[in-house]
């Protein structure tokens, strides 16, 4: 029997995070004493009222049957409280709310109810790989908007040309951006609703770090942005700003008929989270905040405790006002993998090349804050020494 991989599959490009760990495997069965400031995922545990929420909610035998696909309505209505807390956003939970497995699950899986043969995504680069690979998976075509530093690393839409435009079903937009950790404005945002609007366009708004956010700065939901929710839908997750990412719960938000169209795919590909899960969820989204603020304050410090180092040591690191990323240029002469490998071999630190989340990343590179400020001393100990 000869197994064949279908197109799709055989087209994928090898998933970034993939490649890295078997780098980082490497080193470790060497005995190297690695610091992986590679994956963006925080080494810090789930707050412990939402551990006891789950240990309660674990022993419900309500809790043990299948959930359903959109989420509970306690759920859909917690979150559509958070989100008129935060945002001031009115969201009917019934309509325009949908609970997710993680926001990756309905970011991979959004673009099936509206993508084909033949329709164009506009997806940032770099940016989040799954973007492009909900695409790919649908047979649709990726054209790529770079950003740039020179723009902010906010996409030039005058750079799209008007039949792509004009073919384009969905815009991948993701602020407080992931590698680069850029900020949208809200003028930015509105001549975003312009163009979809004039190009039947819908806005995929991905807000994963809408929370980690430092200095006062208070990133804003898309959603906010007028005439906005007749053109988009907003992923929302609970991984990254309250130490869930092992947990897989998340909310798509936004205009009703893009809510229900991923209902629509989910109902037919899972049956939703644990309602354990959404139970602790909850207790998350209802709590009073003040656990975001003190993670926003660990990282504030981490955060200056490496980008005063890497200044120190002559890398060029602008100090992120969101995100728990430090993207910044690689030494003169280096590029992208060459910095990293060297990094890995001669330092044992783990960081991501640029140029893995797309080719405008080259010449950059990622660190996440996501070890503590002893071992970010370490990191700049061992830079020093090797550069
Ligand atoms: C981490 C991340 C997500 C996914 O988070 P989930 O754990 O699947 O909710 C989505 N988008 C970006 C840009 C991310 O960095």
């Amino acid at each position: 029997m000869k197994f064949e991989y279908a197109r799709r599959i055989k087209s994928l490009p090898p998933y970034l995070f993939v490649e890295l760990d078997r780098k980082k495997q490497e080193a470790l069965s060497k005995g190297v004493d690695v610091i992986d400031l590679g994956i963006g995922d925080p080494d810090l545990p789930t707050p412990d009222f939402v551990v006891e929420r789950m240990a309660e909610a674990i022993r419900k035998p309500s809790n043990h049957r299948y959930p359903s696909s959109e989420g509970s309505m306690a759920f859909r209505q917690a979150a559509a409280n958070w989100c008129k807390k935060r945002f001031g956003l009115d969201l009917d939970p019934a309509s325009q709310v949908c609970c997710v497995i993680g926001s990756k699950e309905a970011i991979a899986h959004f673009p099936l109810a509206f993508v084909q043969e033949e329709d164009v995504v506009l997806v940032p680069t770099p940016g989040y790989p799954v973007y492009h690979i909900g695409t790919l998976f649908c047979g649709g075509d990726t054209f790529y908007m770079d950003l740039l530093e020179e723009n902010q690393f906010l996409p030039d839409l005058s750079a799209i040309p008007a039949d792509v435009a004009d073919k384009a079903k969905i815009m991948w937009l993701n602020y407080p951006n992931n590698p680069t950790a850029a900020c949208a404005t809200k003028e930015f945002f509105e001549k975003v609703v312009d163009f979809a609007k004039s190009h039947d366009i819908i806005v995929c708004h991905d807000a994963a770090y809408s929370e980690m956010t430092y200095d006062g700065y208070v990133a804003p939901s898309f959603l906010e942005t007028p005439g906005a929710m007749d053109v988009a839908i907003e992923f929302h997750s609970l991984s990254k700003t309250y130490n869930m990412t092992g947990w897989r719960i998340g909310f798509a938000v936004g205009n009703p008929e893009l809510v229900a169209a991923l209902k629509k795919v989910k109902s037919n590909v899972d049956s939703g989270q644990f309602e354990a899960v959404q139970e602790a969820g909850i207790s998350a989204l209802e709590s009073d905040q003040s656990f975001v603020e003190k993670m926003r304050q660990i990282y504030t410090a981490r955060r200056d405790v490496l980008v005063d180092g890497l200044q120190d040591i002559g890398i060029k690191a602008s100090r992120p006002k969101a995100t728990f990323y430090v993207w910044f240029k690689v030494p003169e002469g280096e590029s992208s993998a060459s910095f990293c490998t060297k990094l890995l071999d001669e330092a044992g630190i783990v960081c991501t090349p640029g140029n893995g989340f797309g080719e405008p990343g080259e010449g950059y590179a990622r660190m996440a804050l996501t070890v503590d400020e002893t071992r970010l001393k370490e990191v700049l100990q061992r830079l020093k020494s090797i550069l």
